[in-house]
């Protein structure tokens, strides 16, 4: 199955949930818990290449216990969102989400998914579940391309089969008391990615394995995980789930570079385009914690912010690590940059701005 001859098998759900039912769950749906009434499926056999693409009814899928996914974790994902705008459902920038999703797949040994492919069953799968896009404020369906390896086989080697699905999640705001300033905890002990490792890729092993560090964040107060270089752990990288950006007094922009130890994020880049845009200068370069630790006593950092499609820009109030905490401008709101930025990215994704780039599709 070539990207330009897609024929995809549509099996309406027979028991789709009630329309009471969904319209409860459309007014809170929190966070990841709650699932439309369909799934994308697309299979994929080493010789044949992809095979059986189809929407279907979402329902749990059986896996052999001797999946190599389970063993191995040979998996990548996607994150994106559909959003309500004027026009109906909308998609940000999806095409770079599926360049992503064949780079971290290249990382992982895992076939090639053709971009078209990719595109048009994340579209089905809108298209058909487009009553579960929330059209409350902040609201949107997050949407989860996904591939694992799922060949019988207990070997340390490449799979010769995959599976690739998409599900869908109405969501509401990613953090609780969502807008104001978030915390972040620097992890002492753990690091996220090493040179030559898999930081650049979005596989699962790289999520369990900040998992411990978030706990510590946790239990410290903190929202969220920074990490830092493994080497010399003195490297601002990015957040377990998002990138960063620091705001300087003469209205620059920095974040860390894509060196391949942290995720080339979509916001991230498209934050760039509009700072630029804007007239900003945008760095990307490299930021020690003692260099950030010393610039916002100073006042010469004004804002700190993270980004990523989960919760789009999210100030940064506090940092704290085991040897004390500082906070960055009013650790009580957001700074004025970092508001108006991801204003203007906001209504570009809302269909509320002209979209120069061609990003909503
Ligand atoms: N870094 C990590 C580790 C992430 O998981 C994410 C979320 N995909 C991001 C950054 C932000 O990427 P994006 O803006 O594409 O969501």
């Amino acid at each position: 199955m070539s990207g330009n001859s897609v024929q995809f098998d549509y099996r309406p759900n027979s028991t789709p949930v009630p329309v009471a039912e969904r319209e409860a769950l459309l007014a809170s749906p929190g966070f990841g818990r709650v699932f439309t009434d369909h799934m994308a499926v697309i299979n994929y056999t080493e010789g044949q290449g992809w095979h059986d693409a189809r929407i279907e009814a979402r329902a749990p899928i059986q896996v052999d216990p001797a999946s190599a996914v389970l063993h191995y974790a040979q998996e990548v994902f996607e994150g994106m969102k559909a959003y309500q705008s004027g026009n109906g459902a909308v998609l940000f920038r999806p095409d770079a989400n599926a360049r992503r999703f064949n780079g971290s797949a290249s990382r992982l040994s895992m076939p090639d998914l053709p971009e078209a492919l990719f595109l048009e069953s994340v579209r089905r799968l809108v298209d058909v579940d487009r009553a579960w896009v929330p059209s409350q404020p902040g609201g949107s369906l997050y949407l989860r391309p996904f591939m694992f390896a799922n060949e019988v086989f207990l070997g340390v080697k490449p799979s010769a089969e995959y599976l690739y699905m998409v599900i869908a999640s109405p969501v509401g705001s990613y953090f609780k008391g969502a807008g104001g300033p978030v915390s972040v905890w620097i992890s002492q002990n753990d690091t996220r990615a090493a040179m030559g490792g898999t930081g650049a890729a979005k596989c699962g092993g790289n999520y369990a394995a900040s998992l411990r560090a978030q706990a510590e964040a946790i239990r410290n107060g903190c929202d969220q995980t920074l990490f830092l270089d493994a080497t010399e752990r003195r490297w601002v990288e990015e957040l377990g789930g998002m990138n960063i950006f620091f705001v300087f007094e003469d209205g620059s922009l920095s974040t860390p570079p894509l060196d391949g130890t942290i995720l080339p994020g979509i916001t991230r880049d498209s934050l760039i385009t509009i700072a630029r845009a804007q007239g900003m200068t945008v760095r990307e370069e490299a930021y020690s914690i003692d260099q950030w630790k010393s610039d916002a006593a100073s006042g010469r950092l004004r804002e700190t912010f993270a980004c990523g499609t989960a919760a789009v820009v999210a100030p940064i109030g506090r940092v704290a690590s085991p040897e004390g905490s500082f906070t960055i401008g009013n650790p009580e709101v957001g700074g004025e940059v970092t508001m108006r930025l991801r204003a203007a990215l906001v209504d570009i994704q809302l269909g509320n701005a002209p979209d120069p780039y061609g990003w909503v599709q």
